[in-house]
């Protein structure tokens, strides 16, 4: 049996964040679009994004927030469509929703409600759904001529479990290979190799931090504890929670460190930012304070964890009148400046995001448009932009969306 072919100005290959709105925005603007995924449902990812609540963008969200080879890439695509023109839109749908800290928006009641909202888009522009479909191959038709430039011969022909899809327009947003389980994959990057674009090396990142056995031995007895701290990486610090995990490190302020870690790196932890735990001491000290140094940690610290720092670096059992300044200086500069060696992140399994891909140089920053191939785009979270924790990577899939939905 042969199946028929189907001709539509623009192809986006992936229903997440990005591709939607893409969708959207070249439907407004009088395209035949058609999503084509894999999965079974679209926008899997927003779906169990922020806990089932979705972080669907940052107020502040600024180019400094984002890590790419080239910092100023993402620059125009935050610009033309900042944070607030979401807000608009999640408004204009009657979404309830809340900042929980530092700018971060998220659903009151479900992430399903921002994918209803985009569906709803696409239906309003006119773009289709080709769900459960395998992508099997790509192929450039012909050479660039005015026939072509004009959009009266397709430029594209893709090959699929339904059928043969031809385009004038071909769009890219597969995403990042984070949760493999839900139907993450490589194709985007298969696909700009297939065409000749260079990639930036791939990591899993905003996942956490693993250590050898010998370091996790030192911290298992804190699986469960959560503390407030800084955790400082690359020259990057973070003041959020870290929670002490069986193998490692997890948490906002490892999530966010695991982004600009390279393997060989150390971080350096201050388990009490703003106080200054010398000073504390001293002035016990001078009270005529008899308590050992453990216990009075206690009192700054969860006491399984002072109780551990001081077994590793601490184990005088002397009252603090007997113990010395200059060691207690020491035990002190170490709280504020605990540098730790991890070996590695947590990894795709639990990775929100995958750091590299694309490489920019390839792009343009406007219209996300291939340099070597005219009407490929790459958007979103296939391409080397990637947002630290705090909705910043859908605003990146939602901006990037919108800008190559302004011109397929
Ligand atoms: C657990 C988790 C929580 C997160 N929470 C947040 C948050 O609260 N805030 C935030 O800003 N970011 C969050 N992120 C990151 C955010 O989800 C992504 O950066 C964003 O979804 C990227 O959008 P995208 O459209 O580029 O890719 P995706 O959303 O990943 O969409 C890609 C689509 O392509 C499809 N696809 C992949 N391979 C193929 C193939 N071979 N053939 C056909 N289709 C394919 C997939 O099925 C998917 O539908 C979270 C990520 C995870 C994993």
């Amino acid at each position: 049996m042969s199946l028929s072919t189907t001709r539509v100005d623009v192809l986006i290959l992936g229903a997440g964040g990005a591709g939607m709105m893409c969708a959207i925005h070249a439907g407004r603007r009088g395209r035949s679009v058609l999503l084509v995924d894999h999965a079974k449902k679209i926008g899997g990812k927003i779906l169990i994004s922020g806990g089932g609540r979705c972080n669907f963008t940052n107020m502040g969200a600024s180019p400094q927030q984002y890590v790419s080879n080239n910092p100023h890439f993402c620059k125009s695509a935050l610009a033309r469509y900042p944070s607030r023109t979401f807000i608009e839109m999640v408004q204009s749908h009657g979404i309830a929703f809340h900042e929980k800290k530092l700018g971060q928006l998220f659903c009151d009641t479900s992430a399903q409600e921002i994918v209803e909202m985009l569906k709803t888009e696409c239906n309003q522009a006119g773009a289709r759904f080709w769900l459960e479909t395998r992508i099997e191959r790509i192929e450039r038709l012909g050479s660039d001529s005015e026939a072509l430039e004009a959009g009266e011969l397709p430029r594209f022909r893709v090959e699929t479990s339904q059928g043969l899809i031809e385009c004038h327009s071909l769009v890219v947003a597969t995403g990042g290979l984070s949760i493999p389980k839900i139907g993450a994959t490589g194709f985007g990057y298969q696909v700009a190799e297939q065409f000749g674009l260079k990639l930036v090396p791939r990591a899993a990142a905003l996942d956490g931090f693993t250590f050898s056995d010998s370091g996790t031995q030192s911290l298992t007895a804190l699986a469960g504890l959560s503390v407030d701290c800084t955790m400082t990486c690359n020259g990057v610090t973070f003041r959020e929670n870290l929670l002490f995990t069986h193998s490692g490190m997890s948490g906002p302020a490892p999530l966010q460190a695991s982004l600009h870690w390279r393997p060989g790196d150390s971080i350096t932890v201050d388990l009490l930012p703003g106080q200054n735990a010398f000073e504390w001491f001293l002035e016990k000290k001078r009270s005529g304070n008899r308590s050992q140094v453990k216990n009075l940690l206690s009192e700054l610290l969860p006491a399984r964890l002072a109780d551990r720092l001081c077994e590793l670096h601490f184990p005088s059992q002397q009252p603090l009148p007997q113990v010395s300044e200059k060691g207690l200086e020491a035990f002190c500069h170490l709280i504020h400046h605990w540098k730790l060696q991890p070996t590695g992140t947590v990894g795709y399994s639990k990775a929100e995001v995958t750091r590299g891909g694309v490489d920019t140089d390839e792009l343009s920053s406007k219209t996300l448009e291939s340099k070597k191939v005219p009407g490929l785009h790459f958007i979103g979270e296939v391409v080397d932009v990637t947002g630290w924790l705090g909705g910043y990577n859908f605003q990146w899939a939602w901006a990037s969306g919108w800008s190559a939905g302004q011109v397929v």
